[in-house]
Parts: C-alpha cells; sequence; structure tokens
C-alpha cells in the first residue's frame, strides 16, 4: 500500500501541503551590531498523504525540528503556506483552529519532558479529553484503555506514575497521549532517538501498526538514517534549511541521486566493506551557518563534486525517474544526465 502511494503520486489528495514554505529568525548580534536573519527553512514545498510515514533527515541546523513544528501550526511560515485538508493553517481561527489541533499531534524525544512527573497515568492521558470536554468520564475512560491496548501497555500502568515506568513505557503512553484526540497527522520528532535498540524496534513497529489501523500520516524527524529507511514510504534531506531531495524509500535504500543524500547514507555504518566511500566522496568540514549560507547551491562548500557554477546557482528541485525530487545542477538536463552517474564504492 505505501509503495503505491508513494508511486500513484497525485491519486490521493494530500492531507497536508507545505508550499514554498520559508522560516526566518532574526539574531540579534550585540549592542550596535546590525541583526541578522537566520535562514531555517528556504522553499520548502511537499505533500503528506494520508497513512504516508514521511521521514525527515538531516544533519543539525538543518532545519528538521522547525518544520516539524509549522506543520503543526506551532509556529508560522515566514512566507509560503501549510494547507491542512486545503485548510491554511495560519488563517484559521477560533473553532476551525481548534479542531486542527486536535488532528495535528506531536511526540517529543524525551517522554520525561512530555509527562508531568506528579500526574499518574490516567490523569496524563485523561488530561486532553478534559481539555477538549471529549465525552462523560466513563467515556473518557473506556478511550484511554482502548488506548493502552493499542499501544500495547497493560492497564495496571494507569495507576503508576512516570518514574515507575521504562523509557520505552513512558514513549508508549507519550503516544498514547497524542492518540487521545484521534489525530490524523503525527509528528514524531526524534521519537525513538533517547530509547535503546530494541526498544527503538517496538516503538517502530508500533508506529507501523497505527499507520496501518488508523490510517494516520507520519512526518518522522530523525538524524537515525537507517531507522528511517526502513520506516518511510518518502525521505526529505534538508540541508540547512533547503531540501535537497525527496525521494521513495526504494530510492534512498539504493544510496539516494543528491551528492549530500549519497554521504548521508554512505556514512550510515553498515557491515559491507564494498559500500566504502572513496576518501574523496566522503562529506567533509562542518555544516556552515544557516546565519551566513554559502550562495548558490548551499551544500557547495562541502560538495565532493562541486561544479564553478554551483556558487552561483540555486539549483532548482527536479523530478527524476525512480521517484527522486533533486535539487542538484547535476540533475535534470540533458547535458547533466551524462554526467550524473551515481558515486562508485571504493
Ligand atoms: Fe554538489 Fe553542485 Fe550538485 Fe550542489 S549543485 S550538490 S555543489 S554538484
Amino acid at each position: 500500500m505505501n509503495d503505491m502511494k508513494a508511486d500513484d503520486k497525485g491519486a490521493v489528495p494530500p492531507i497536508l501541503s507545505f508550499d514554498r514554505v520559508c522560516r526566518e529568525f532574526p539574531v540579534e548580534q550585540g549592542f550596535l551590531q546590525p541583526q541578522k536573519i537566520l535562514h531555517a527553512l528556504t522553499d520548502v514545498s511537499f505533500d503528506v498523504r494520508p497513512g504516508e510515514i514521511i521521514g525527515i533527515v538531516g544533519e543539525s541546523g538543518s532545519g528538521k525540528s522547525t518544520l516539524g513544528r509549522i506543520a503543526l501550526g506551532m509556529m508560522p511560515p515566514t512566507s509560503g503556506s501549510v494547507r491542512y485538508r486545503g485548510q491554511n493553517l495560519a488563517e484559521l481561527r477560533g473553532r476551525n483552529l481548534r479542531q486542527v489541533r486536535r488532528d495535528l499531534q506531536m511526540v517529543f524525544q524525551d517522554p520525561n519532558a512530555s509527562l508531568n512527573g506528579r500526574m499518574s497515568i490516567e490523569q496524563s492521558l485523561l488530561e486532553p479529553l478534559t481539555l477538549h470536554k471529549l465525552g462523560s468520564r466513563t467515556e473518557q475512560r473506556a478511550t484511554i484503555a482502548k488506548l493502552l491496548d493499542v499501544v500495547g501497555l497493560p492497564g495496571s500502568v494507569l495507576q503508576r506514575y512516570p518514574h515507575e515506568l521504562s523509557g520505552g513505557q513512558k514513549q508508549r503512553v507519550v503516544i498514547a497521549r497524542a492518540l487521545t484526540l484521534e489525530p490524523k497527522v503525527l509528528v514524531a520528532d526524534e521519537a525513538v532517538a533517547a530509547l535503546d535498540v530494541s526498544v527503538k524496534a517496538q516503538i517502530v513497529n508500533l508506529l507501523l501498526d497505527l499507520r496501518k489501523s488508523l490510517d494516520l500520516a507520519i512526518l518522522f524527524v530523525s538524524h537515525d538514517l537507517p531507522i528511517v529507511q526502513g520506516l518511510c514510504d518518502r525521505v526529505l534531506v534538508l540541508y540547512l534549511g533547503r531540501v535537497m531531495e525527496l525521494s521513495s524509500r526504494a530510492g534512498i535504500q539504493d544510496g539516494g541521486l543528491h551528492p549530500y543524500t549519497q554521504a548521508l547514507t554512505r556514512s550510515s555504518p553498515v557491515p559491507d566493506p564494498a559500500r566504502r566511500l572513496a576518501a574523496e566522496d566522503l562529506l567533509k568540514g562542518e555544516v556552515p551557518s544557516p546565519l551566513n549560507p554559502p550562495s548558490g547551491c548551499v551544500f557547495h562548500t562541502r560538495c565532493p563534486r562541486a561544479m564553478p557554477q554551483c556558487s552561483g546557482a540555486v539549483p532548482p528541485l527536479v523530478k527524476m525517474p525512480g521517484h527522486h525530487d533533486v535539487a542538484c545542477l547535476l540533475y535534470g538536463t540533458e547535458e547533466a544526465a551524462t554526467v550524473a552517474a551515481p558515486l562508485t564504492p571504493a
């Protein structure tokens, strides 16, 4: 079903649409110093379809978490728009806004920060239902009992407090809490980063089950590429707030087309020496400051395949065969196709 959705673009109307979203933050530089602008996201456009899991990957400072917050309407874009079922999030007010907020929920990295240590698990799970005045107390209790079942926790946890649960159990409670309002889109921001490997796998399987049973769309923000490759239908690769590549899972599993995606995928640990990168193809240097991003292709200062023209022109996102959208001057023209051979293993 997932590949069909990724392949059959346009057949299912998107539930969430980013259209040329930019987000900037003014940064004070000190007394009498001119203010600078931090470019957190620039011209980000993509659609999310119901039941689709999209991975958002990139190094620190790539804008992943900002994108997640904008997707939920927690932060407005500086320009561009985010539409939920066709409604511009920035224009919603009153009742419509409250309804959409119920439909868009978030799971954060640290379950300890998401749960109030002084509230029992039952109180934590009942709170959103009470705030939104959903059902009688008996109905609310029935809802949370069902949700505990969905996330694979016994009813006995209800009377316990967060410190009495393991990390994996707490994250399941956080997911159950996010599900109390029957969301249609879940943003999981590094939701498994703090968990042990075996617990990570359990939470990933839980997210896959939820997508299937609830037709839940998930934006899975992560720096963990192997998990993203296993979980997501499509993957959006960000660098310095710009989309470098939007690819099907198969495209990313094959290493991607964009030199940045290729460097990221090859730098993930794999027990196969044949997939090692040649030294000249390894990702070098630090991510430049988003206060002063490089001209042209923002990746040109680190790109192993950079050409003289890369510092002068911002590459457009072009559609390539195999469900890749790529922003790189190596792709998109007939001449470029002749030089766009994938990086070869060492
Ligand atoms: Fe590298 Fe140039 Fe492509 Fe940017 S446009 S990724 S610098 S080859």
